[in-house]
Order: C-alpha cells, then sequence, then structure tokens
C-alpha cells in the first residue's frame, strides 16, 4: 500500500518521532503549522474519520487518552488544538487518519 504514514510506521520513511506504543504514533509534521505541531497516527490504516466504526474506533480514543501526556512531554501548558481533516473538503492530504497536535502560541479562533 501507498501510504506515507504506514510507510513513517514501518520505518521505512524517517521521522522525528515524539511518541509511540503499540496503537498509535506521534512526530514532528514536516511543514509545522504552529511552534509545535505534531500529528498524532493510529497504526492500522484506517482511511479517515469517514471510516470509523465500532469495531476500529478504539484508536482514536487510545490516541486521545494519550494527547495529554504527549502535550506536557512537548512542554505546552497552557493549552493546545487538536485538529482532524476529512476528506478533500475537509482539507485531508494523507489518506490515513491522523490528529494534528498544535500549539506553542495563542492559536486564535478558527470555527
Ligand atoms: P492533512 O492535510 O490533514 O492530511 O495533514 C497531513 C500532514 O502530514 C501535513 O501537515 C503534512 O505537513 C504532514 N506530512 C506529510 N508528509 C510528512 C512526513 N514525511 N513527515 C511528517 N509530516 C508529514
Ligand atoms: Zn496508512
Amino acid at each position: 500500500m501507498d501510504c506515507i504514514f504506514c510507510k513513517i510506521i514501518d520505518g521505512s520513511i524517517p521521522s522525528k518521532k515524539v511518541y509511540e506504543d503499540d496503537m498509535m504514533l506521534a512526530f514532528h509534521d514536516i511543514e509545522p503549522a504552529a511552534p509545535v505541531h505534531v500529528v498524532m497516527v493510529p497504526k492500522a490504516h484506517i482511511e479517515s474519520a469517514d471510516a470509523l466504526n465500532e469495531e476500529n474506533v478504539k484508536y482514536v480514543a487510545h490516541i486521545f487518552s494519550k494527547a495529554g501526556e504527549i502535550a506536557k512531554s512537548l512542554g505546552l501548558k497552557n493549552g493546545y488544538r487538536i485538529v482532524n481533516n476529512c476528506g478533500p473538503d475537509g482539507g485531508q492530504t494523507v489518506f490515513h487518519i491522523h490528529f494534528h497536535l498544535m500549539g506553542g502560541k495563542q492559536l486564535g479562533t478558527m470555527v
């Protein structure tokens, strides 16, 4: 499968890892949109939020259960933003579900 995030997970594409366990990987975004910008991905190829179901949603729950710990490890003491882009109109460019964890400045209102 030609998926850049699956290749990052299997190590064939290098990344700057910040957290890893058996269900997820978090690494620094190659084009940061904030002073701190990491991408959190499940170790299962789920295309997008639109492909979530009762069986695979555990990966999303797990990612959110670790997000606070990851944010703290990155020094984000005053809050952060978690973003998921879903589908072409949502701005998704990599079709392996992921959550952007951003912070390090006041990000302003988005929605
Ligand atoms: P999205 O537009 O929501 O699909 O987000 C995809 C994100 O993946 C973008 O913020 C890219 O900068 C990031 N990205 C793409 N390739 C890499 C890579 N090799 N290493 C780290 N981040 C990447
Ligand atoms: Zn994948």
